[in-house]
């Protein structure tokens, strides 16, 4: 008889992993930061029409040291992206990046050398999220995709996307 059968019905069994994954996606704190017009609709996604609350991640964090999710809300110009990339440094492991709009994205109508041609060029993106600008619900739909990717990604530092950031680190560098 297998253990399933002889533990009694309503016993949920599950692994660490997954509890830390479950955990994990729902304390997500955002930095706090907007670089152009993308973040108005970010920080709409605070106010009581969107309530942001309802995952927990009302609490945008002042310091990257305590922030493990970056939205990077509009067009990254060319003297930003260290500025960014610092940031990115800064916040611990394991953390998340959502790139928001078309701009951060790939540079979007800013094909020109004052602007960085997609904010991947300097750190790792997770989720892309298309739009000029994407409206607050796009905005919440990537976040609940974010966490269907957190809870189902293995514990630890994603040595993968580390070692990604090191690299691109060292290209930029
Ligand atoms: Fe502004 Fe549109 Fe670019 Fe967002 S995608 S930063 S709204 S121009």
């Amino acid at each position: 008889m297998g253990l399933e059968e002889k533990l009694p019905s309503g016993f949920l069994l599950s692994t660490v992993e997954n509890l830390a994954g479950y955990m994990r996606k729902a304390s997500i704190w955002p930095a706090t930061f907007g670089l152009a017009c993308c973040a108005i609709e970010m920080m709409a996604v605070g106010t009581p029409d969107y309530d942001i609350a309802r995952f927990g991640m009302e609490r945008f964090s002042a310091t990257p040291r305590q922030a493990d999710l970056m939205i990077v809300a509009g067009r990254v110009s060319q003297k930003m992206a260290p500025v960014v990339r610092q940031v990115y440094d800064q916040m611990p492991n394991p953390k998340w990046v959502i790139s928001m709009g078309v701009c951060a994205s790939s540079g979007g109508m800013f094909n020109n050398y004052a602007i960085v041609q997609g904010v991947d060029h300097i750190i790792p993106v997770d989720i892309y999220l298309p739009g000029c600008p994407p409206r607050p619900q796009m905005l919440l739909n990537a976040i609940i995709e974010l966490h269907h990717q957190i809870e189902t990604s293995p514990l630890g530092v994603n040595r993968e996307k580390a070692a990604r950031a090191a690299e691109e680190a060292a290209l930029s560098a």
